[in-house]
């Protein structure tokens, strides 16, 4: 089996790690490389992963849109987003899937029931390619209210305009958000506001966040961000994006290989690499 992450800059991913481990576990003989490619190669880089015999590749930034003219197929959820990160070579057809946002559901459920989910009001924080994600994996548990606070409202509008909720839905300021911090249940912080190397820095302040409520972040480096710690402080429950990157990851690998990687295992081995950074 020979496997991919394809992106720019790639030395950073945790992704050859991660499958690298699940291919030895497994007693599946194959490889996962990381390929730094540049956006103006990438057309000629998909050939000839598809002519060196690659089964399959993920993609990361800035590849996850200018892949899908390149396919032959997206799934219905890649379609909707725009968004490719899973690329599976089949009968030699390539076929794109997103699997970002079942891959935060997943890791949600370990913090929350789906009924939990269903009686609770919900913000998410951002209104890019991982929101719209993790918008549209969240419709199906139907919550109660949802809000969505961008920098730039007017994304964050189109993103709630998008998406079937019979709940009361709302495009808020930050601003408008931090004032309402102690409505919410469930706040999901999806910028890259705290990401190394500006750790200090949150997308919006928690400290009056609700308390026994759950604030999630999907950066996972560092394990604990500023909006994490902020939360924890003022009472909240936390998630890291440990969860989500690692079942993005299994769901990828389940694709290519048919075969069902232990999960729970790796969230632990990732966050014991990571450790406190
Ligand atoms: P994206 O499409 O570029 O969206 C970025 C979002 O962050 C937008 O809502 C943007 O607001 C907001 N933002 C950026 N800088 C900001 C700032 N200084 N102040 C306020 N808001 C700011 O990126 P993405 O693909 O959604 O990724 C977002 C983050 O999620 C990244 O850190 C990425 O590493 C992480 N991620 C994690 C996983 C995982 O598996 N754990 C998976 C995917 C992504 P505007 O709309 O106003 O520009």
């Amino acid at each position: 089996m020979k496997l991919a992450v394809i992106g720019h800059p790639i030395k950073q991913s945790k992704s050859p790690f991660m499958h690298t481990i699940w291919l030895g576990e497994l007693g599946i003989s194959g490889s996962y490389e990381a390929k730094d490619i540049l956006p103006e190669a990438l057309a000629g880089e998909v050939k000839a992963l598809v002519k060196g015999g690659y089964d399959g590749w993920n993609v990361t930034i800035p590849h996850k849109e200018a892949i899908i003219p390149l396919l032959d197929e997206v799934d219905e959820q890649a379609a909707v987003l725009g968004a490719v990160n899973t690329v599976i070579v089949k009968d030699g057809r390539l076929i794109g899937k997103n699997t970002d946002g079942t891959g935060f559901m997943k890791s949600l459920l370990l913090k929350r029931t789906a009924v939990d989910i269903a009686g609770s009001r919900v913000c998410i924080i951002g209104a890019g390619g991982a929101a719209k994600g993790i918008a549209g994996a969240l419709v199906p548990y139907q919550p109660k209210s949802l809000s969505i606070a961008n920098r730039t409202v007017s994304k964050g509008e189109r993103l709630l305009n998008s998406l079937i909720i019979n709940g009361e839905k709302s495009a808020l300021t930050m601003d408008e958000a931090e004032a309402q911090l102690d409505e919410f249940d469930i706040v999901i912080n999806t910028t890259s506001v705290g990401m190394v190397p500006d750790t200090d820095q949150t997308p919006i302040n928690m400290t009056r966040v609700k308390k026994n409520s759950l604030a999630a972040d999907i950066i996972y480096n560092p394990l604990q961000t500023a909006f994490l710690k902020q939360a924890s402080e003022g009472g909240a429950d936390t998630l890291n994006g440990v969860g989500m990157f690692v079942y993005q990851g299994a769901t990828a690998f389940e694709e290519w290989t048919g075969e069902k990687p232990d999960a729970e295992k790796m969230i632990k081995r990732i966050s014991e690499s990571i450790g406190g950074t």
